[in-house]
């Protein structure tokens, strides 16, 4: 799974070779755990029993770590643990220490430096919580946290402060309360269930949780936020899927930052996702020296639609601490978006977005394309940068005045 992607030579867009490669379907093989029987190895419990969870093991399995890489293992376990799947690992080339499979998995000593402008809550979700493990910010839906834990740890993860339980956050969701106050508010028509990850629970007690959040009649619309899709795909079995199916409409939004995280066996696992009817989307977070490259951004969000995913959002990095080494610019991400937008299938175009920070919620972030507005006329770029007019009506009814192209926009 090596690839010479563009990261390591300062975001520099790769080759067009480089780009189709990316959009290679590769499986992620088994490396140092070649001689694990099948049935082991496809068994998302052994994998999780498997993890690589310490710095030791870390260094065994890959005696290229950088001693920034050990330092920042060693101290993982205060701030948010590390935890990596046997499948995820297989994915890092060891050989490349820009890998960006490597840069959302194993922990960097940079975590442990906060600059002042980053928070333990970037999204101000603890003071929209009006009870433990619900976050009701929209006026119409909430974020019900069922659990503290994930297959892996993503280094950037917003909820840090919660997940793993590394800084004590003491995280004891009550399942009763949390239904209760949806219960009681008729205005909530949309349940997004996340945390950690809402699969790592077992079929039946999601099944339970499910059923109940279904018996409430308000409640239109089921979600659930998973990153086990990548992490795990062997978690996505038959019969999970045949259990999902029971509570439609219900979506998916999965969480992969990079082609090469969509291998064989992330096809398949979102294939049986997708043939149970389960609409699929994908949240990425835009990450410097992973995906902050518009040529590996498009080779991703058209992989995806290959994979039945349509691209959602990609999220600008929160600020959250210790996360300045992966943050990449607005500016960058404003770049990718307009590389995108008209280069590619609008399905595979997804929305960027910056999470307010202290709780502002999600603000779409686009490039500039209405150049001037008033009462006559809007003022146009499109995605080759030619400039056209489109004349304004006032009670909402075009004018019989066409729409043209013009040379130069008038400053109005
Ligand atoms: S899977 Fe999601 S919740 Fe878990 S560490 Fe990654 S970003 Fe955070």
């Amino acid at each position: 799974m090596k690839d010479d992607n563009s990261q390591a030579n300062g975001g520099e867009p790769p080759a067009d070779h480089c780009t189709q490669f990316l959009k290679e379907f590769l499986s992620a093989g088994r490396g140092y755990w070649r001689d694990v029987p099948d049935a082991d190895w496809n068994d998302w419990h052994w994998q999780l029993k498997h993890r690589i969870t310490t710095p030791e093991q870390l260094q065994r399995f890959m005696p290229t770590l950088l001693p920034e890489e050990f330092a920042g293992a060693k101290l993982a376990n205060h701030k948010l643990a590390l935890a990596i799947t046997p499948y995820f690992f297989n994915l890092i080339d060891p050989a490349d220490e820009h890998c960006p499979i490597r840069r959302q998995v194993i922990p960097r000593i940079e975590e442990t430096r906060t600059a002042p402008w980053e928070m333990s809550d970037p999204c101000g979700e603890d003071s929209h919580s009006p009870v433990p493990g619900l976050v009701h910010r929209y006026p119409d839906r909430v974020l019900f946290l069922v659990t503290d834990r994930c297959a892996a740890y993503c280094r950037y993860c917003t909820r840090s402060r919660l997940v793993s339980n590394a800084s004590g956050y003491d995280f004891h969701p009550e399942f009763d309360r949390q239904i209760a106050y949806i219960a009681q508010h008729p205005e909530i028509r949309d349940v997004l269930l996340s945390g950690g990850d809402p699969l790592l629970l077992s079929d039946e007690k999601l099944e339970q949780l499910l059923g109940r959040l279904r018996a409430i009649k308000h409640v239109e619309f089921l979600r659930i936020g998973s990153r086990i899709p990548t992490f795990l795909p062997q978690r996505i079995t038959p019969e999970l899927c045949a259990m999902l199916k029971k509570f439609h409409p219900l979506f998916m939004s999965i969480h992969s930052n990079h082609p090469r995280e969509l291998t064989t066996e992330v096809r398949d696992a979102l294939g049986r996702l997708a043939d149970a009817g389960i609409p699929l989307g994908n949240q990425s977070v835009l990450l410097k020296h992973v995906n902050d490259n518009a040529a590996v951004m498009k080779a991703h969000v058209q992989k995806l639609l290959m994979c039945r995913v349509k691209p959602y959002y990609i999220y600008q990095c929160d600020l959250i601490s210790g996360s300045a080494h992966l943050r990449a610019s607005v500016r960058q991400g404003i770049e990718i978006m307009t590389q995108l937008r008209g280069h590619t299938t609008g399905y595979a175009v997804p929305q960027y977005v910056i999470d307010a920070p202290g709780g502002g919620g999600k603000v779409p972030i686009n490039p500039d394309y209405v150049l001037s507005h008033n009462a006559d006329r809007v003022v146009l770029r499109n995605y080759e940068g030619k400039i056209f007019e489109y004349p304004e009506a006032p009670d909402g009814t075009p004018t019989s005045k066409p729409p043209k192209e013009i040379e130069k926009p008038e400053l109005v």
